[in-house]
């Protein structure tokens, strides 16, 4: 049943050969105590090493069960130690940082027995021992003897049909050896003990056999086997398989004795996650403040529809950007050429045609993604006012601004969304003006002289009370033949009958949280203005004459063909009333999706058509907010990286960390192993610790990222007045602590690794 065959085995230290079992065979019954005895380095412990399947035999065999050893692989052997054998060490061997019951226990723990079944046999063992009392302390509240008792107990809790002892007895006092014998004689009873000593009188006493050992050789034995007396029976090998469950509460055990390391650990590498949770939770604050922005603000400012539009294609862009060829120039060179380059702005301008089929399908657009519209005419609007120095003519352009209308008669309008109105009525059927002031009720001279007012502060009543004459262009211009010429007789102009006369309806200002898109001042005029002013004149002789015509009329100059061109017939004939298709179209959708649906009906309109006859729209908004964003992504992108840095860093110290650990707990790995632990039950010990703390690490790191979001908010609602900017997202927060984990756990892998391929008998040696 357990027999050595000339077995040898020795050391090899540098070139030096020690030899420490030589040639040696010895059967032994399945139930008998057997002493070995011999002087100190006559190779003792390395039989019992040897027989527990601790160390491995270098040549010979080692009989178990009948069947050789010769063929086991690591996970037979440790089968073989961990139900098989129990050991009894002179050092007793035991974890100091586990509880009495759980060092007892342990073998079991190893071989995933259930805990109440291990519990239970355990309290077993150590009431036989005589400790049951004890089983809460640690072994260092024990003495040598109790020490000692305790690694019985746990020698027997397996019922193991071996028990190998080392000098059980070598570190104790006379008495207590005494005690520690007749304990292992009284185990003797029903199993194979085989107990190492160098006391010959405990040897003779107790033992039912006695070997003698000699530098590596066997040189006595009083009771051999004989042919007659062998018998058949058999050890029983289970499987065993420690739980990751088991591991972590090892680890967790062993990290509760060195709480302030752990804790010094968790948070140093918990500093890259406070940096990368703090980034995250400010670029997302950003994000969702920019967002709100978008929402409030943005989405509300208008989609202009001009003649002249910048196509800004992300060809163009790049482009613009300068990736072309030219671009690999070398600077401030001494080549004696010149290089020619292509025009990004001339290509980038778009002339858009707005035909009145184009205006009909904007005004196909549903309404209920309006807001508001607005047309910006090319009708000149000729006014003429009165002011204490006379009449004057208000017929620049930049005079009037256009003012967004509702396009929906049913709905709380552009302007009342967006301005607050500060007196007076808003008609858009009525032809009339509107003054625009500034958050500070300012306007600029210009605007009070187009009224014909004048000084520092005016009043709403004169604003109001401002009378204004728009002649018709029968009056206005004079037939001198081959051109017309505008009419210079104000006063009778302004008198005219025919003359339309307007008022400023309402004063206007827009709304404080509506500053960005209602800025500035100025005066706009209703809709119904310029429909009058082309009603009144489209039949006017000034414009059936232009329209004869194939050179400017008020000129007498020929047209300009080219597309960037506003001196041709067409722009003309607009300008002087013939018709009112608009040259700018302003679209103020409603809210941010509505900006989406307007976007994709305007991008409808140029599927299958040449890009000449496509129509450009310019969308501010999304384009302040994608160049927004893509700060924001890249400024993220870059934080993050640089703390990311920290974060490998603190994976290398978790490797450290666990390096020492392993050094550290080496004799631990050593014992683990004599109860049969295999080395991916070892490994599973470290990977156990350093998840334990990257768990810990990546926590903390979470919760004292959140912590600081707090001050934070503090200093930037003080430096901007936003608040609660920094939001850390519970995702971003998953991730990071799964990533932690990981990284911890790459970190900690090379030494488990080395930890569990450690010499279990080189392990058990080492103090
Ligand atoms: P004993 O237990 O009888 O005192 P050991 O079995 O421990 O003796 O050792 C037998 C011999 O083998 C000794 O000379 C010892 O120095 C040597 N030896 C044991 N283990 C090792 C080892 N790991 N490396 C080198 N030499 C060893
Ligand atoms: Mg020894």
């Amino acid at each position: 049943m357990l027999e050595l065959k000339k077995i040898n085995k020795s050391y090899k230290t540098g070139d030096f050969v020690q030899q420490a079992l030589k040639d040696t065979s010895i059967e032994f019954r399945k139930n008998e105590f057997v002493a070995i005895l011999g002087p100190s380095g006559s190779g003792k412990t390395t039989l019992l090493n040897i027989l527990g399947g601790l160390d491995r035999y270098d040549s010979g065999d080692l009989i178990i069960n009948n069947t050789s050893t010769k063929k086991f692989k690591a996970i037979d052997w440790d089968r073989y130690r961990n139900n098989c054998v129990g050991f009894i060490f002179q050092s007793y061997n035991l974890i100091p940082h586990i509880s009495v019951i759980d060092n007892t226990m342990m073998g079991m723990t190893l071989s995933g027995v259930k805990e109440k079944t291990r519990r239970k046999k355990a309290e077993e063992a150590l009431k036989k021992v005589g400790l049951l009392e004890h089983a809460h302390k640690k072994p260092n509240q024990l003495s040598g003897g109790q020490m000692q008792r305790v690694a019985i107990a746990r020698a027997l809790v397996n019922d193991p049909d071996i028990i190998l002892a080392d000098e059980p007895t070598g570190a104790l006092d006379t008495k207590t050896s005494v005690q520690i014998m007749d304990l292992i004689k009284e185990i003797s009873k029903d199993k194979l003990v085989i107990m190492v000593t160098h006391n010959p009188e405990l040897a003779k006493e107790y033992a039912s056999r006695i070997i003698e050992f000699k530098d590596g050789e066997k040189v006595s034995d009083s009771n051999p086997i004989k042919k007659s007396d062998k018998d058949d029976s058999k050890f029983k090998i289970r499987k065993t398989a420690m739980s990751f469950a088991t591991a972590l509460k090892l680890s967790l055990n062993n990290i509760k004795t060195k709480k302030g390391r752990t804790f010094l650990t968790a948070f140093a590498s918990s500093i890259g996650i406070i940096g990368i949770g703090l980034v995250l939770s400010l670029s997302n604050g950003f994000n969702i403040e920019v967002e709100k922005f978008e929402k409030n603000s943005l989405a509300q400012a208008p989609i202009i529809i001009s003649t002249q539009a910048m196509n800004m294609s992300e060809e163009n862009l790049e482009k613009m950007m300068g990736s072309s060829e030219n671009s690999k120039l070398e600077k401030y060179t001494d080549k004696k050429e010149v290089f020619v380059q292509e025009d990004v702005r001339e290509s980038m301008m778009h002339t858009n045609i707005l035909s009145q089929e184009y205006i009909d399908y904007i005004k196909g657009l549903d309404v209920k993604y309006l807001s508001g519209v607005a047309y910006q005419s090319a009708t000149a609007i000729n006014a003429i006012n009165k002011s204490d120095n006379g009449y004057n003519l208000v017929s620049d352009s930049s005079s009037w601004m256009i003012l967004p209308i509702n396009p929906n008669e049913d709905d709380n309008g552009i302007i009342e969304n967006n301005y607050d109105i500060l007196v007076g009525e808003i008609n858009d059927n009525e032809p009339g003006l509107i003054l625009q002031v500034d958050s500070k009720n300012q306007v600029y001279e210009s605007s009070m002289k187009a009224l014909g007012l004048g000084g520092e502060e005016v009043s709403f009543d004169d604003i109001m009370n401002a009378t204004l004459k728009v002649p018709i262009n029968d009056e206005y211009y004079i037939d001198l033949g081959r051109a017309f010429v505008p009419s210079q007789d104000l006063e009778s102009l302004y008198n005219s009958e025919n003359s339309l006369t307007i008022r400023v309806q309402a004063i206007i200002r827009g709304k404080e949280d509506k500053e960005l898109i209602t800025n500035g001042s100025g005066i706009g005029y209703t809709n119904a203005l310029t429909q009058l002013i082309v009603s009144n004149n489209k039949d006017s002789k000034i414009v059936n004459a232009q329209r004869d015509l194939d050179y400017n009329i008020l000129s007498n100059q020929p047209f300009d063909d080219s597309p960037s061109s506003t001196n041709n017939k067409d722009m003309i004939l607009s300008y002087l009333g013939s018709e009112s298709i608009p040259n700018v179209i302003y679209l103020y959708p409603k809210d941010f999706e509505s900006k989406d649906s307007i976007s994709s009906y305007l991008d409808d309109y140029n599927i299958d058509r040449t890009p000449d006859e496509s129509i450009q729209y310019t969308d501010m908004a999304s384009m302040i907010s994608s160049l927004s964003g893509n700060i924001m992504d890249a400024i993220t992108i870059v934080l993050v990286a640089f703390s990311s840095i920290s974060l490998v860093v603190s994976s290398i110290m978790i490797a450290i960390i666990t390096y020492i650990s392993v050094l550290e707990r080496t004799k631990e790995i050593g014992i683990l192993r004599a109860l049969g632990a295999r080395g991916k039950d070892v490994k599973r010990v470290f990977n156990a610790e350093t998840f334990i703390i990257g768990i810990a690490s990546g926590v903390l790191g979470i919760s004292i990222a959140y912590l600081l979001t707090i001050p934070v908010n503090h200093i930037l609602e003080n430096l901007s007045g936003l608040e609660n900017v920094a939001k850390l997202n519970i995702v971003h927060a998953s991730i990071l602590v799964f990533i932690n984990i990981v990284l911890t756990i790459i970190g900690g892998a090379i030494p488990a690794r080395m930890a569990s391929k450690k010499d279990p008998v080189i392990a058990l040696r080492t103090e």
